[in-house]
């Protein structure tokens, strides 16, 4: 939870720097873009007001020209004829395109004399050219009219001179009417882009000789706001300084034009009516570019910021899901560290409070922990436990046994199992080892678990257990089944090491009647005492057994017939000297008949015992209470 508040403030504050960042950059990339504006409306302004400048120029030059040719005409006016002026003013006409024609009015403004003879005696007295120069005749001036329509339709101006008579008097006006097409033509040689225009106009008019602009080109005298539906020069104020162009609304706010002026300077101040050339663009048009750029330059820092937003707030939310899931499986993992934990303490109580030695072993085999069990058992204390082999507990003849069994368990992860006699202060226990090898990374064995318990009880319990099961419950020694166990193994020794090997068989004399005279308990004394004296005759390797009634045998090992008959008398003889005694004091000794066998070479115990029944059988048919030897089997087959 405190990771999520967290993440979410660090997000917000990333977010904020984001904005920030990306504000900053608007900010970089709009000032730039601004910049690029001016710089693009500026160079136009220069533009516009350089071919301004160009026009204006040419014009004055043209202008001064008219000046100078008005002027030489008025000056042959005294000593030439009307004809002959005439014929001049054509070939100056001729001379000059700039000037469509040439006309001589008389006070009254009819034509005198002009290279459109049509034009003889009509009358201009409402020209313009003749009305400024009527209104004031200055000597030497030179006029400039508004732009006014001409016979031939168009709209042109026109630069007039007063005429003195000799007296000084106003005689009448000279005008030279200007070629609307020449100044056309030298405006439409400055437009540099389809959408430029160019106009001469009359700062005292509204009305202009114009060009370019897209259409509406014409020359029409009426005011301009009418003359094109795009560009009008209405609202031109007069005080448009030249060498700085404008931006103005022209014709309506969806027209807005960059405009410069150029005031055809030289004949400004002798004109009393200058004229002003006026270039301008489209200001939309002339943005055009710009404006491309523009939009290119913001739309890419949009599809920036957008991209960059996306890529954060994707950045954010991996975060975040990374960092919950994290979260997560931390919480999981410090879960299973408890539930480990509590594993550990369940385990070490198990552990602990075992009666079960456990303990643990190094690579090297040597201890690295032992349990309480363990410690109580061999009387060392947990501390002294650490470093001491596996093989140090154990008695001397089990010390091999353990070193082999803790190498395997090291060698290679298995399990082992081992009995060995241990070495503890109270005696040497018979312990049953488990030893298990606890495998590392790439299954090599990094440590050994062993576990140990005392198996002495155990073994000394199947020990009685074997003793009870092999031996007579009455007499104490061998019964039949163990005796025939033991005797069949003897007896394979005996012939692989060609050693000799008796048998005894016996049998009670009258044992029945001993029964019926003196009880059956009485009879089982007697078993009981014939046993011990068996015992008591036999050597440590001899095996006495009851295999019947009061039927015994003895196996004697190493032992050849002479031996044997001679162990059979002392026997027999024991017998008979022993008293039975009984309840009330008295006593009664019996007697016992014994035929003694010696093994003959591959010969089986069955047939061994049969010879030593035999000899018994002959023993009882002699008399009882005496010894007989079975013949040898050789000497029997040859008789
Ligand atoms: P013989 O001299 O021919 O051997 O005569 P016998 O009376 O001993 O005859 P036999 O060997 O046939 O008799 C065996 C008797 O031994 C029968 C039985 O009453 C007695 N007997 C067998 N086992 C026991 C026993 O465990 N306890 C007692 N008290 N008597 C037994
Ligand atoms: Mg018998
Ligand atoms: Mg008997």
């Amino acid at each position: 939870m405190q990771t999520a508040l967290l993440l979410a403030r660090q997000a917000r504050l990333q977010r904020l720097t984001f904005a920030v960042f990306m504000f900053a950059l608007s900010c970089v990339v709009a000032v730039s873009v601004f910049m690029d504006y001016r710089r693009v409306r500026d160079t136009e302004n220069q533009k516009l007001v350089i071919q301004a400048n160009i026009v204006s120029a040419n014009i004055e030059m043209h202008m001064t020209s008219i000046d100078r040719v008005l002027e030489e005409i008025l000056a042959i006016r005294y000593y030439t004829d009307l004809d002959h002026q005439r014929d001049h003013m054509q070939s100056l006409v001729n001379a000059m395109p700039i000037i469509r024609a040439i006309s001589m009015l008389d006070v009254n403004g009819r034509q005198v004399i002009g290279t459109r003879d049509s034009n003889n005696n009509g009358n201009f007295s409402g020209r313009p050219y003749f009305l400024n120069v009527k209104a004031d005749p200055q000597p030497l001036q030179l006029y400039i009219s508004t732009p006014y329509v001409s016979v031939s339709g168009d709209l042109t101006i026109a630069l007039s001179k007063a005429i003195h008579d000799r007296s000084g008097r106003f005689a009448g006006v000279l005008a030279a009417a200007v070629e609307p097409r020449y100044i056309k033509g030298l405006m439409e040689s400055t437009l540099y882009a389809a959408d430029m225009w160019a106009a001469l106009r009359h700062l005292d008019s509204q009305a202009a000789i114009r060009v370019g602009g897209g259409g509406a080109s014409e020359q029409r005298y009426e005011p301009l706001a009418m003359m094109g539906d795009n560009i009008g020069l209405v609202p031109l104020p007069a005080s448009l300084h030249s060498d700085k162009a404008k931006i103005m609304a022209l014709g309506g706010p969806d027209s807005r034009q960059l405009v410069a002026a150029s005031t055809v300077a030289g004949y400004a101040a002798m004109s009393s009516l200058p004229l002003q050339v006026i270039t301008g663009r489209d200001f939309h048009a002339t943005m055009a570019d710009w404006r491309r750029f523009a939009y290119l330059q913001g739309g890419l820092l949009a599809l920036f910021i957008v991209i960059t937003t996306a890529g954060l707030l994707f950045t954010q939310r991996r975060r975040r899901r990374y960092a919950l899931r994290r979260d997560e499986y931390v919480r999981r993992i410090k879960k299973d560290q408890q539930l480990l934990q509590a594993q550990e303490q369940d385990y070490r109580i198990i552990v602990e409070r075992t009666t079960t030695c456990i303990i643990r072993l190094d690579t090297n085999g040597k201890l690295s922990y032992a349990n309480p069990a363990f410690c109580a058992l061999f009387g060392i204390s947990a501390t002294d436990v650490r470093g001491r082999s596996f093989s140090s507990l154990m008695t001397q003849e089990d010390i091999e046994t353990a070193e082999q069994s803790v190498s395997e368990a090291l060698q290679q992860p298995s399990e082992q199992h081992l009995r060995t006699q241990c070495l503890t202060p109270t005696g040497t226990p018979h312990m049953e080892w488990t030893l298990c090898s606890v495998a590392g990374p790439q299954s090599a064995v990094r440590s050994v678990i062993g576990i140990g318990h005392d198996i002495s009880a155990h073994i000394s319990l199947s020990k009685k257990l074997r003793n009870l099961a092999d031996h007579d419950g009455l007499t104490g020694v061998l019964n039949q089944r163990s005796f025939m166990e033991a005797a069949t193994a003897q007896i394979a020794l005996a012939h692989r090491n060609k050693q000799p090997l008796s048998l005894i068989a016996m049998d009670l004399d009258h044992f029945k009647q001993v029964n019926d005279t003196y009880g059956h308990q009485a009879g089982d004394r007697a078993l009981q005492i014939c046993a011990q004296k068996m015992k008591e005759s036999s050597r440590e390797h001899d095996l006495p057994a009851r295999v019947g009634g009061e039927e015994f045998a003895i196996l004697l090992p190493g032992t050849p017939l002479e031996d044997a008959l001679l162990a059979a008398q002392r026997l027999r003889s024991t017998i008979e000297n022993a008293a039975i005694n009984l309840e009330d004091g008295t006593h009664f000794h019996l007697t016992a008949s014994l035929g003694v066998a010696t093994l003959e070479a591959d010969e089986t115990l069955e047939s061994l015992m049969k010879r030593a029944d035999q000899a018994l059988y002959s023993a009882k048919q002699n008399g009882r209470n005496r010894v007989e030897a079975a013949p040898a089997l050789i000497s029997r087959a040859a008789s």
